[in-house]
């Protein structure tokens, strides 16, 4: 029996990756290959990791806990005047990002990882998808990564690369491909009970999130392959932005209790995939101040989760809502 995880975008909220196969490695389930989009590429290639040690996912969880919004996007005033001078591609440089995976990945070729690991990127000339399986593990996660207008895009095989999210691409349909029996699909999610963003990071990272939602309820809909497809619901009610790095262990902790539950639900990983799990929604009036009545009492109060059966433990992230 081998198994496939399969990681969605979504910014910071790829911490709440990590709480989910936190709770999957509880109940035995761990993956064979890895599919990665955007954060999710950051995530599947350090949980490919190499050699063969164990404790990876502990790692990237304590690296999720000390990552802040510099490691990714370090502000940079001069950079800023470029982009807008056309002098630019983007208001951030890679470097931060970079260095984060060159002092953390361990390996340099994606088909020397431990585990089988694929990223997915877009072609910003053509439009076409691309899978990247081997050669440089640290510009393939670049490219995955490279949201336009915030990252510059990465010349990698004569091609320019962008964030995985713009080319459509079916990650479902290639995690089949690879010949394995179990595929869970692990959506970082978006912030569905968030206020609008207000910063160029926020409005193009919770986008892209949007996007990326989109692509995937169709790609469950539309899924026919042979593995047996179980989607992990997102985070409901989400409000932290995906551009906002200091929720990591709220997140990755409410992601695992979420999935223990989501786990214990036979009816709800089993049979056909889920897909109402990924619907987009937004709950009105959720993103007001925790003054009302629901902050004493949210579960009989404030909106609910339409599918996680999750509706507490969720207070501490309407704290620090500036992205
Ligand atoms: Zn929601």
């Amino acid at each position: 029996m081998t198994t496939a995880f399969v990681l969605t975008g979504g910014g910071s909220l790829g911490a709440v990756q990590v709480g989910m196969m936190a709770a999957l490695q509880e109940q035995g389930v761990t993956p064979d290959v890895l599919v990665g989009t955007s954060v999710g590429a950051v995530n599947a290639a350090y949980l490919a990791g190499p050699g063969t040690s164990d404790g990876r996912l502990e790692s990237l969880s304590r690296l999720w806990n000390r990552m802040r919004r510099r490691d990714v996007f370090a502000p940079h005033p001069q950079r800023w005047v470029g982009a807008v001078l056309g002098a630019a591609p983007s208001l951030f440089t890679e470097d931060p990002l970079r260095r984060l995976l060159q002092d953390n990945l361990g390996y340099a070729e994606l088909e020397h990882a431990r585990l089988e690991v694929h990223v997915t990127a877009a072609d910003l000339v053509t439009g076409e998808a691309a899978i990247l399986s081997a050669g440089p593990v640290v510009t393939a996660v670049l490219a995955s990564a490279a949201v336009p207008g915030l990252l510059p895009a990465v010349t990698r095989d004569g091609r320019t690369l962008v964030d995985g999210a713009v080319g459509d691409v079916d990650a479902l349909r290639h995690a089949d491909a690879c010949g394995v029996d179990e595929m869970y699909l692990l959506p970082a999610g978006y912030p569905c009970a968030g206020p609008a963003p207000v910063s160029a990071a926020g409005t193009a990272l919770t986008s892209l999130s949007l996007v990326l939602h989109h692509q995937l309820l169709h790609q469950v809909r539309e899924y026919r392959g042979r593995a047996a497809l179980h989607v992990v619901p997102p985070l409901c009610p989400l409000v932290v932005s995906p551009a906002d790095f200091s929720h990591a262990a709220s997140l990755q902790n409410r992601a695992r209790h979420a999935t223990r539950g989501w786990l214990t639900q036979s009816a709800s990983h089993a049979a056909e995939p889920d897909a109402t799990a990924l619907a987009l929604h937004h709950h009105a009036g959720w993103d007001r101040p925790p003054q009302t009545a629901w902050a004493q009492s949210p579960q009989t109060e404030g909106p609910q989760s339409p599918h996680t059966g999750d509706p507490g433990a969720h207070l501490s992230t309407l704290k620090g809502l500036t992205a």
